[in-house]
């Protein structure tokens, strides 16, 4: 029997809040333990929580960019559950009436094939902190920082169908809010978290099978790889005419498997109910319309910009506006530029290759924008040939020193003076004169080996398309 796999993903997004959801300590990452708390943080009894305005205002810049309806009442629920990183015992979250609903995003995996994932629901809520482990000491340390730290969590229809899929809906949610700014997207540091819920079905069949929910997903090659595994070790269970079993799994990203963490048994019954500490929460109209005006451009809007202002394919639009630092370094690169094409082509394969090689990212490149922009305005401007520019771009790289300063030092300077290059040709026909009379007898792919002969003598640095002409004329 043949299988299609169903998943849906749950992303939880740390919001670039100043302080915390419900009280005003602050949220920077990285103090010692314990120093961000509070008594509401650290859920002291007799304290009440106030909400963070700035979280709300996020949440719906979040629930706008993705095309959620905005509900203009929402609620606050207590999800109960014990954990020592969970000093009140309860998580405030949302849960019968979140913030916002019925959204979608698009992707593209096909050329000209987007594809749009649903999205259920988004809600805020509280983080927990975190437990730290000394296995050397046999003890557990806790550290309450994280704690109240507001989140959002944005829930997809199940509406994915391949890991693939799976990856192209995160990296654009990912990229949608870094653009709006209102997460840094450190995975490392845990402000962008995924769950991937999935599970297999006959095709053709129209009810969804027994799911299980991946966690510990922290790189997107990670939820990618786990998924994979997950498609693959149902479709052997069911292969297998064995049930698969509704469980919470661990991806081991050492081990390359999923581990089972907890099953339906020991699920947890949280107990929500409405937190009677907070009001409900009204948004309403003016509210929305002042976020909507303050909202940036995203990634389709500029995408499209990009094909229609800078004549860039549709895939070189898609490569530079997958994050907000490349779209920028890219315009800023390419502002001064008439040719906006050559711009792209050198961002997307000489610079992206060269961080792809270091393993670093844009915001990471010892070369800046407008550091690269005179590089190639220097091109555009006919004063180095490519070949020149290749030896400038590595200087760059090394030296982080300015590319006109590079090409004085160097004396690379192109040769495109029309005399000087004249006595050249003149110079090197008569200094080969059997192949003079191959090429005139027909053998005109002779004419490289005469640029090549222009070459040695300007090492490197004339300007081919002159050399061209002249040469084809004398000869
Ligand atoms: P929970 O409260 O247990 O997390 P939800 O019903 O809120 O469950 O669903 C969580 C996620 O699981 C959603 O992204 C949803 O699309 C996805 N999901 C639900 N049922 C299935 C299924 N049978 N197969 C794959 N994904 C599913
Ligand atoms: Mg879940
Ligand atoms: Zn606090």
């Amino acid at each position: 029997m043949q299988f299609e796999p169903v998943i849906g993903l749950e992303v939880h997004a740390q919001l670039k809040t100043k302080t915390k959801i419900f009280c005003g300590c602050s949220t920077q990452f990285g103090k010692s333990p314990n120093s961000n708390t509070c008594p509401v943080c650290t859920g002291m009894p007799g304290v009440l929580p106030v909400l963070n305005k700035q979280t709300v205002t996020f949440a719906i810049k979040a629930a706008l960019a993705t095309h959620c309806n905005i509900n203009q009442e929402s609620r606050f629920d207590r999800k109960n559950y014990f954990y020592p990183d969970l000093p009140k015992g309860y998580q405030i979250s949302q849960y019968a009436l979140p913030i916002a609903e019925h959204g979608y995003l698009e992707i593209q995996i096909e050329k000209n094939a987007p594809q749009r994932i649903g999205i259920t629901r988004i809600h805020m809520e509280e983080d927990a902190g975190k437990l730290i482990h000394d296995s050397v000491r046999a003890k557990s340390l806790v550290d309450l920082n994280r704690t109240g730290v507001p989140l959002i969590e944005i829930v997809s229809e199940p509406d994915i169908r391949s890991a693939q899929e799976a990856g192209a809906y995160l990296r654009k949610l990912h990229a949608i809010l870094k653009y709006i700014d209102v997460c840094d997207g450190n995975m490392e540091q845990g402000s962008f978290r995924c769950d991937a819920n999935i599970s297999l079905r006959p095709i053709g069949q129209k009810e969804f099978g027994i799911r299980a929910e991946l966690k510990n997903l922290n790189s997107f090659k990670n939820v990618e790889k786990a998924i994979r595994y997950e498609i693959e070790r149902q479709t052997y269970v069911l292969g297998d005419a064995k049930p698969v079993i509704q469980e919470t799994r661990l991806w081991d990203p050492s081990k390359n498997k999923t581990m089972s963490m907890r099953g339906k048994e020991q699920a947890h019954d949280y107990r929500y109910f409405p937190d009677p500490d907070l009001v409900p929460l009204i948004v309403d109209e003016k509210w929305i319309q002042d976020v909507a005006k303050d909202m940036p451009e995203l990634p389709d809007e500029k995408l499209q910009r990009f094909i229609n202002d800078y004549n860039l394919s549709d895939y070189d639009a898609q490569v530079l506006t997958s994050s907000i630092e490349l779209a920028d370094y890219f315009e800023e690169t390419a502002a001064p530029l008439k040719e906006k094409k050559q711009a792209a082509n050198w961002v997307m394969t000489t610079l992206l290759g060269m961080l792809n090689t270091k393993g670093i990212n844009i915001t990471q490149s010892p070369i800046r924008a407008k550091a690269f922009s005179k590089l190639l305005l220097m091109i555009e401007d006919n004063k180095i040939n490519a070949n020149a520019a290749k030896i400038v771009f590595e200087q760059m790289l090394n030296t982080s020193k300015d590319p006109v300063t590079i090409v004085k030092e160097k004396g690379l300077e192109q040769v495109s003076d029309q005399s000087e290059l004249e006595t050249m040709v003149l110079d090197v026909i008569n200094e080969n004169p059997d192949e003079v009379t191959a090429y005139k007898g027909g053998k005109t792919k002779l004419l490289s080996f005469f640029i090549g002969q222009i070459m040695k003598k300007t090492r490197g640095k004339a300007d081919p398309k002159v050399v061209n002409s002249i040469l084809k004329s004398k000869l």
